[in-house]
């Protein structure tokens, strides 16, 4: 089986002003010696890449963005484009978080069109997707997933999402500290894995990177690595301490 290597990306979410970003980026730059075995990323707000840039620009830590809007330019008060996030030194940006889902009213058919503007600025984005406790017990996982991952999708070809990584992150266990069970994740994993596999071919779905959000700390994270379709993992929470997030980093 190919080896795809893995993907540890922060989240820090709206969390931190500039100089506390800035201390938690230099931080981390000093606590990672060694270049890790995985790509490292954090998304830190909008308004903290640039600071933040400065501060990792020589080191292993990549930048990511939380999000972005479609369109290329224009009349959007509040909103940012591809183009800015590449011209402040974005490589990734996640899109559909569950939380703007939840509080932004996020549909699958904004997260196609974010994927969309993503990918034509040659950002690599990131897909989350995920169901609720409620969905998980009424047994509704993987048509939540089918469908999140379709529309998501949605007519893009198989190379243009070369570089695309899925983030699987239940929303039951997004700040909770319930973890998934590293079980529960490999099942879902394997199924994503199947259903890209189905849609795009097999040498997509065997070099897609699929990362496990939801609580994930030093704790658990070797576990979660040690599964077949485990990738690496979105961490929100444990990313906003630099020896926290170095700790799973070094997993
Ligand atoms: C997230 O924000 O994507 C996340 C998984 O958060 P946490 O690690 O805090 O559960």
């Amino acid at each position: 089986m190919t080896k795809r290597k893995p993907l540890i990306a922060g989240n820090w979410k709206m969390y931190k002003n500039i100089p506390e970003a800035v201390g938690t980026a230099r931080e981390m730059v000093k606590l990672l010696k060694e270049p890790p075995n995985a790509e490292v990323m954090i998304a830190p707000g909008c308004v903290l890449l640039n600071a933040v840039m400065r501060e990792i620009e020589k080191s292993c830590i990549s930048l990511g963005a939380q999000d972005l809007f479609w369109e290329k330019e224009g009349a959007y008060t509040g909103a940012i484009s591809a183009s800015m996030l590449v011209s402040a030194g974005c490589k990734y940006v996640i899109i559909g978080h569950s939380e703007r889902r939840q509080y932004f009213a996020e549909t699958d058919r904004n997260v196609n069109l974010k994927i969309r503007a993503a990918i034509d600025s040659g950002l690599v984005p990131i897909l989350c997707v995920g169901e609720t406790e409620i969905q998980r017990e009424s047994e509704e996982t993987f048509s939540i997933l089918d469908k999140q991952i379709q529309m998501g999708l949605k007519d893009f070809s198989c190379d243009e999402l070369d570089k695309l990584v899925v983030a699987y992150e239940p929303i039951w266990a997004i700040g909770t500290g319930k973890t998934a069970t590293s079980r529960q994740a490999q099942d879902v994993h394997e199924y994503l894995r199947n259903a890209l596999e189905n849609t795009f071919g097999n040498s997509l779905a065997k070099n897609i990177r699929i990362l496990y959000g939801g609580s994930v700390k030093p704790e658990n994270i070797a576990e979660l690595m040690a599964m077949p379709d485990v990738d690496g993992a979105l961490v929100g929470g444990a990313s906003l301490n630099a020896d926290t997030f170095i700790r799973i980093v070094s997993f």
